[in-house]
């Protein structure tokens, strides 16, 4: 899920910086081959071209780079597309009596908010609301102060569409942000409870051992890859009834609870305990070959046999072993170490008994 994600926003970046890439290199045509451009024209639009293109070759070699790739991009677009050409325009409208900030500050309105949205993306909301808050104080205040105090060109078709833009519509993009922040936060929570959901669907509410249906799918995994070294152990507590008959069915639970604990103790991270069903546990072992599944068996019996479970007292188990064959179906698996237990309990319980094919 989490790696779809990611490789969806970057191929969203490599979109978005392809067609910065083409936006550039056509304002750099349209500029060179105009009668009469200004300096800012023919210098800006190369260097932003010059930059997204490369920014576009490091992420498409460098996947992990995506958030350098998207900060430095936005400081391209901050910087070349916004905050350059403004001050500079600003500059010359100011100094320059024959010049007016309507016809030489270039069509760059919208990159302010361009910055918000792209930061929408990537960005926590904390670090959007500071972004479009300098932003905003740097490159479109100014503009809007030059035009509140030059009248004549605010109220011009290009003066009132930059103060709507830089202004008002800014600011509404910026409402977003709470919307946004309420929306990451519902992801969160579905995240969680889909995490949650996924614990209750592959583990037993008694125990929390793995159930019957996480195990199932362990052997499937194995027996899929038809290694030889990985193998079964099924063992099923001796005269479990008489517990439940004697101290309880409370008491019979809590020496369930116990025996999970004491074979968690036993086994590796990686190694598949559940509880198969009433009083029987299944465990599966990867890459551990014959002699290994037989002897981590013995640790199991005397795990549960060597002390005693209050109040119920000594409490045994009988144990079946196999190991995954190429042929296997869970089925023939299942049919074999069943069998191998059944004859654990029938030779006299509490022992351990090998699968014929093994010995
Ligand atoms: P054997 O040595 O042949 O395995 O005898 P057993 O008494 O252990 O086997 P049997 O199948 O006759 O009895 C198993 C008992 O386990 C019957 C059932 O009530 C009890 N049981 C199954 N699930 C639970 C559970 O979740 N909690 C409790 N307390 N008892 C359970
Ligand atoms: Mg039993
Ligand atoms: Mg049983």
């Amino acid at each position: 899920m989490l790696h779809t994600d990611e490789t969806f926003i970057r191929r969203t970046a490599l979109t978005t910086l392809a067609i910065a890439v083409i936006s550039a290199g056509l304002a750099t045509l349209i500029h060179y081959w105009e009668p009469d451009p200004y300096l800012i024209d023919l210098v800006i639009p190369p260097l932003m071209f010059l930059v997204f293109s490369f920014l576009w070759c490091w992420l498409y070699r460098r996947p992990e780079s995506l958030p350098k790739v998207m900060r430095v991009s936005l400081l391209t677009i901050f910087l070349g597309g916004s905050a350059l050409p403004a001050w500079m325009s600003l500059g010359q409208a100011i100094y320059l009596p024959d010049v007016t900030l309507v016809d030489r500050l270039p069509p760059m309105s919208s990159f302010p908010m361009a910055i918000i949205v792209i930061m929408f993306i990537f960005a926590t909301p904390q670090t959007i609301i500071n972004t479009a808050v300098v932003v905003w104080a740097l490159v479109s205040l100014p503009v809007l102060i030059y035009l509140i105090t030059h009248p004549i060109e605010l109220w011009s078709p290009r003066g009132l569409e930059m103060a709507v833009t830089l202004g008002p519509i800014t600011a509404i993009v910026s409402t977003l942000v709470p919307f946004h922040r309420v929306l990451q936060q519902r992801l969160t929570s579905l995240q969680d409870e889909r995490a949650l959901m996924q614990v209750l669907s592959e583990r037993d509410s008694l125990t929390h051992l793995y159930n019957r249906r996480a195990a199932e799918e362990f052997l499937s995994i194995c027996i899929a890859d038809a290694e030889p070294s990985d193998g079964v152990i099924l063992f099923d507590i001796d005269h479990f009834k008489r517990i439940n008959d004697t101290y309880g069915h409370q008491a019979g639970d809590a020496v369930l609870v116990a025996v999970a604990m004491r074979c968690s103790q036993v086994l590796r991270k990686n190694d598949c305990l559940a509880r198969w069903g009433g009083e029987e546990f299944l465990v599966g072992l990867r890459h551990v070959g014959a002699e290994v599944i037989e002897r981590i068996a013995e640790e199991l019996r005397l795990a549960i046999a060597s002390e005693k479970i209050e109040p119920a007292g000594s409490i045994t188990a009988s144990f079946g072993v196999s190991l995954v064959q190429p042929t296997d179906t869970i089925e023939s698996l299942l049919q074999r170490v069943d069998q191998a237990m059944y004859a654990a309990k029938a030779s006299g319980r509490n022992r351990v008994m090998t699968d014929k094919s093994l010995s």
